[in-house]
């Protein structure tokens, strides 16, 4: 059946679906056909929607600017309607795409992709050239879709990039196109494995590769488990929210869906060759045909195939003479080293075992290294008694499909490696583990000797199967998933995953987060717990929000810390609730419920240094909306509110008088800001906070969460990498974060409370003392790094004489700090720091403290 897209496709691979040569008499470039099955397939939608093919034409060109030639009169292949406006050939300097395709594609993901790890290179400049390329193949996919959108306004264009080789370009289409305003739908597959994320996890930028391929709506990969590989990979590397039933990943707020999609072949074009093929083999009634067709490739398993006919051999010596193998192996990669070391090697192999098993009249194994044309092949397949279909690793393996498309004549006996993606499918075929060597050959004798009528039965099945499940199978399963198929009987529309809700967080916080628990939440506050605002004074936290805080706030052992880059007085005024720990400054000022306060000193050359690019500031750059926050020990220059056409010249001056003054810019949300030059940040100043409220061993019995949304918080996700868990509040689709979680809004973090809050609600609020000690009773909860599940921990017994509507009583031990001591500390605040006069983290018996580390 023809398959429709609702559509015009734009089909983005590596190559373009023909290769480009010269005529040798006029010199001129003619189209080359190199149809494979996926071309065959996919090439004739293309056609009819009128859409376009992005790809590489395999000559490296020095006018770039060349023009495709159209298809000869006579073409009668599936690329033969397409004109050469709907081809975008990619050019990219020799030296670019070799540091691409050979040094990135496949020395790096083809080996680590076949889970091979040890053949993997890791290099970053090839890693380069790969991002590079890839928003090459991005612009020009961008232009394609363009073209459809002009020609038809109302179009929504089909993107589907494909295989290892694409991996990165989805975002930058995506952003290119949201940017000009171009509805698209995207979608990717891959024709190679996905490994699991044990594999996967060793590439060192697979961040940035599993947000490149999650750009995209639909993804495709051959089997199940390689889509639960990747959204594995998606939740523990990325900290995405995914279901495995439904089989989505949300990231950001985009839900995208994954799919299994086996491909398959055009199966009767297979059987009509095959029906046609002249006999190749000279057949002798006592011989029977092993046959092997492989690309010479280390993940084949070619070696261990001869092997284990050679011990076939030696096993069952009444063979000799009567099971010969037909090994074809075609030329790959010729000019990399490994692969010249494996031709060497299986040439070597082959050479021995017909030197020692060799009669005059026979040969046991017969080589053809070379490519053999599709009548002949058809005839091989048609002719072998057993095909010998048996890589270390492979996605699909379309011979094990063509092979049994072509037996049309006496059936024959497929035998299949399970770690080939057709092993899933194809039960019918026997299957072996090609690294045992001894059970192999008793496979390959097995299937010599198989009784007709179980052949038969078996073949039957694995033809049925094929015939129903042809490449035009797959592509119209892809269409559904993309809801692109013309004539689709489907009634749902692609699944989502719901909002974010509070339930979503007991995947997250479940095992880490007990009614038991001690727990800590550090919290940052412009854009996790209110939503980013114009100005900083509008940025105030949903009521609610303040509600289940406050809430919290009065749950025993539970300790509420905010960290923000707002000077301390004005978070404090901000949050405006009393017992939690409030850090300003990014944590340069702290102060705990009990009173205790943390200054960390500032040098008094870049006090001066500071005082000066404040003025400067205010006397050159505060215009058009930009203006300085003065925080202290830090000030603020914020231009959010400036307009496009004003922001160059402001920001580049404002620049120029930091380094006039010597200080140092740290970016932020459309704002600079001068910190004083010392190693200290949210980082340090969480765990300080730590330290400070539970002491030294705090991470072996509290349970830490830490939130927030920008780079500055980062250096909290940091320090405290497998001691928390950490949240990152970002839209972004490709950043690379530190967090354990990533969070779409502010909203999520309000549901993170609420799940909390409803976790621990069997504490009632609890007040000692007037107020929550912070040397209260520790009890070990055991084991608390948030990658191991907590040992149950006994429930502690939980005071319930104290409420929060006892009134309170003055504390004897801890003292507040009261507003007279607070307005005192502001005062001195630009006073030179003094030396320390306790440790915090003892006995909070002190009057307020200023101490100093
Ligand atoms: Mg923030």
């Amino acid at each position: 059946m023809k398959v429709q897209s609702t559509s015009p496709m734009v089909v983005v691979a590596n190559r373009l679906p023909f290769c480009l040569g010269t005529n040798p008499e006029t010199g001129a470039l003619v189209r080359k056909q190199c149809a494979g099955g996926l071309v065959t397939a996919v090439a004739p939608v293309v056609v009819e929607t009128g859409g376009l093919w992005v790809g590489w034409s395999g000559l490296h060109l020095e006018d770039q600017n060349v023009e495709i030639p159209e298809s000869d009169p006579n073409d009668k292949s599936p690329t033969a309607g397409l004109k050469s406006n709907q081809v975008l050939p990619v050019a990219v300097s020799k030296q670019q795409f070799d540091d691409y395709y050979n040094g990135c594609c496949n020395a790096t993901f083809w080996p680590l992709f076949h889970s091979m790890p040890d053949r993997a290179t890791f290099q970053a400049d090839k890693w380069e050239a790969y991002r590079q390329v890839n928003a090459e193949f991005a612009r020009l996919t961008v232009e394609a879709v363009k073209r459809l959108h002009e020609s038809d306004p109302g179009t929504v264009p089909l993107v589907w990039l494909h295989d290892y080789h694409m991996m990165l370009a989805a975002n930058t289409i995506r952003e290119k196109c949201d940017e000009l305003n171009l509805a698209i739908k995207m979608a990717f597959f891959l024709h190679i494995p996905f490994p699991s994320w044990d594999i996967v996890r060793l590439f060192p930028w697979d961040d940035e590769l599993l947000q490149g391929i999650l750009g995209c709506d639909s993804i495709g990969f051959h089997v199940e488990d390689y889509c639960l590989n990747f959204i594995d990979c998606c939740q523990r590397r990325l900290g995405c929210r995914v279901d495995r039933q439904q089989m989505l990943v949300e990231h950001n707020s985009r839900t995208v869906s994954i799919n299994p999609l086996p491909i398959s072949i055009p199966y009767n074009r297979f059987q009509e060759l095959a029906e046609a093929a002249e006999q190749v083999v000279k057949n002798n009634p006592h011989e029977q045909m092993l046959l092997g067709v492989d690309r010479l490739d280390y993940t084949k398993g070619l070696v261990h195939k001869i092997k284990a006919y050679e011990t076939l051999l030696k096993k069952h010596p009444e063979l000799i003479e009567h099971a010969t193998f037909l090994q074809v192996a075609v030329p790959s990669r010729t000019d990399v080293k490994e692969y010249q070391e494996l031709k060497e090697e299986l040439d070597q192999l082959i050479g021995r075992i017909n030197g020692q098993f060799s009669t005059p009249n026979w040969s046991p194994i017969r080589y053809i290294y070379g490519c053999v044309s599709q009548d002949q092949l058809a005839a091989f397949y048609r002719d072998s008694s057993v095909a010998v279909v048996t890589p270390l690793r492979d996605g699909m393996n379309l011979v094990a499909k063509e092979f049994v498309a072509c037996q049309v004549g006496e059936p024959g006996v497929l035998l299949l490696s399970p770690f080939a993606g057709a092993g899933n499918s194809m039960h019918e075929a026997l299957q072996v583990n090609p690294y045992e060597n001894n059970e192999f050959a008793d496979a390959i004798y097995r299937a010599l000797t198989m009784p007709k009528d179980e052949r038969e039965l078996r073949m039957k099945q694995l033809r049925k199967r094929e015939r129903e499940h042809d490449v035009n199978f797959w592509l119209r399963n892809f269409l559904k998933t993309v809801d692109c198929l013309i004539d689709d009987e489907r009634q749902f529309p692609p699944g989502r995953l719901f909002p974010m809700r509070e339930e979503d967080f007991s995947q997250f916080l479940g095992s880490y987060v007990t009614e038991s628990t001690r727990l800590a939440l550090l919290l940052d506050y412009d854009g996790t717990l209110a939503p980013i605002a114009p100005h900083p004074d509008l940025a105030q936290m949903p009521p609610e929000t303040k509600r289940v805080l406050e809430r919290l706030s009065h749950m025993p052992d539970v300790n509420i810390a905010i960290i923000s880059g707002r000077s301390l007085e004005n978070v404090r005024s901000m949050v405006g609730i009393e017992g939690l720990t409030y850090a300003g400054n990014h944590g340069f000022e702290i102060v705990h419920p009990d009173g205790t306060m943390f200054l960390h000193p500032v040098p008094h050359e870049f006090e001066k240094q500071l005082e000066i690019l404040k003025q400067r500031l205010q006397e050159e750059v505060c215009t058009d909306g930009a203006w300085v926050e003065n925080k202290g020990s830090c000030i603020t220059y914020h231009f959010r509110e400036v307009s496009k056409d004003k922001l160059v010249t402001l920001t580049e001056r404002a620049q120029e008088l930091f380094r006039e003054v010597g200080i140092s810019i740290h970016s932020s949300h459309r704002a600079y800001e001068a910190r004083p030059p010392v190693t200290w940040n949210k980082g340090r100043a969480s765990l300080y906070i730590l330290r400070t409220l539970f002491g030294l061993d705090w991470c072996d019995r509290v349970s830490t969460i830490f939130a927030g949304d920008d780079k500055t918080d980062e250096d909290a996700m940091k320090a405290l990498e497998g001691m928390a868990i950490t949240f990152r509040i970002t839209k972004s689709q490709n950043l690379r974060t530190a967090a354990t979680h990533r969070l779409p809004s502010s909203d999520a973090v309000l549901s993170m409370l609420k799940w909390i809050e409803r976790r621990l609600s069997a504490r009632l609020p609890q007040v000692t003392n007037g107020m929550r000690s912070r040397t209260a009773s520790m009890s070990s909860t055991g084991n608390r790094s948030p990658t191991h599940t907590p040992a149950p921990s006994s429930p502690k017994i939980i005071s319930r004489t104290n409420s929060m509507n006892t009134p309170l009583e003055p504390n004897k031990q801890v003292m507040m700090i009261n507003d007279a001591v607070y307005q005192q500390y502001l005062a001195k605040r630009h006073s030179p720091p003094t030396t320390s006069t306790g440790s915090p983290t003892q006995s909070p018996s002190h009057s307020p403290t200023r101490s100093t580390v």
